[in-house]
């Protein structure tokens, strides 16, 4: 993703709420009781509901940043993706890709795109993405466990859950994009290979009106989770999101506080006139560095992310039917 000056650098604002809160605090007592109420309530899921396991998760993640360095292109990375389609088949679905040679700063680089279908009644889509390269540092050992292992991790058991279930209202695509990162300095041309050349088949195709929404996810599994909306993602999808976490008592980590502006995979589909939504906490101690290792994620927080994502469906079906 594309950050820097892209920013509004309300992380620092944002926290203060949280740790005034914590300081006037009567008794010790009284902040583990607090701590349990919170703990006992987010991330909680409805009978109803299916369940995301946060370990299994992690267990993910484990596979993946064990294949080492994955940029787009590299052999890693084949293997990464071969890891992605066993784990989609595992789930009962049927792995496609879609391969492309893309012009980068470092030449021409083989990518690959990455997806499974799970038919719902309507044909409308509900896209699920995440990127699956890591970037590219030839001066330290970067396997990027959050960015974006623990939002493919999380994709893969979002797969399996709703594969279980009974057929859903819309029907969903789990999409694994290749070479989100940049090669070189960050711009439009060097970024977003594999989200750019996705919509562009399906404008081919004639299919991007199938698209009614667009929930990418990207990294969303560190230990201080702290999710603020983003400005460039479609507001109705971003509200109906932070209103259900919101519902699951999940503030903490989907925060209504502050916001960010970030350049991502959503912006193809933006481009489109698509509704899109981009779940990331950019504000990450160990982002782009040797340290973002799996030491660093959270199962618990992984699961929140992933129930959330879950309970809005229903409600994001509901609203992308009206344009059918
Ligand atoms: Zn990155």
């Amino acid at each position: 993703m594309g950050v820097g000056k892209f920013s509004t650098g309300f992380e620092n604002f944002a926290k203060l709420p949280l740790s005034g809160t914590l300081s006037t605090m009567k008794s010790p007592l009284f902040s583990l009781a607090a701590l349990f109420i919170l703990l006992s309530t987010c991330g909680g899921t409805s009978a109803d509901q299916p369940q995301i396991d946060g370990e299994n998760v992690l267990r993910h993640v484990e596979r993946i940043v064990a294949y080492g360095p994955h940029p787009a292109g590299s052999e890693n990375q084949k293997k990464v993706g071969e890891y992605i389609k066993e784990q989609l088949t595992l789930s009962g679905l049927l792995p496609m890709t879609q391969s492309f040679e893309a012009v980068t700063p470092e030449g021409k680089v083989q990518m690959v795109n990455i997806w499974a279908e799970l038919r719902g009644k309507s044909n409308r889509v509900i896209v699920m993405g995440s990127h699956y390269d890591s970037k590219l540092f030839r001066d330290f050992r970067f396997v990027g466990a959050n960015d974006s292992g623990s939002s493919s991790a999380l994709l893969l058991e979002i797969a399996k859950v709703l594969s279980r279930q009974k057929t859903p209202d819309s029907t969903f695509w789990f999409v694994f994009f290749d070479g989100e990162e940049s090669f070189g300095e960050w711009s439009s041309a060097d970024s977003l290979y594999g989200s750019r050349h996705f919509v562009h088949e399906l404008k081919k195709r004639g299919e991007i009106g199938t698209i009614g929404a667009v929930i990418l996810l990207d990294m969303v599994g560190e230990k201080d989770l702290v999710i603020r909306q983003d400005t460039f993602s479609t507001p109705w999808l971003s509200q109906l999101i932070w209103m259900t976490a919101a519902e699951k008592g999940c503030v903490d980590v989907f925060s209504p506080a502050g916001a960010v502006s970030v350049q991502d995979d959503h912006l193809p589909f933006l481009e489109e006139g698509i509704a899109a939504v981009d779940i990331i906490d950019i504000d990450y101690a160990y982002w782009h560095t040797a340290e973002d290792t799996i030491d660093k994620l959270s199962a618990g927080n992984l699961q929140i992310v992933g129930s959330v994502v879950l309970e809005s469906l229903s409600e994001i079906s509901r609203r992308i039917k009206g344009d059918d």
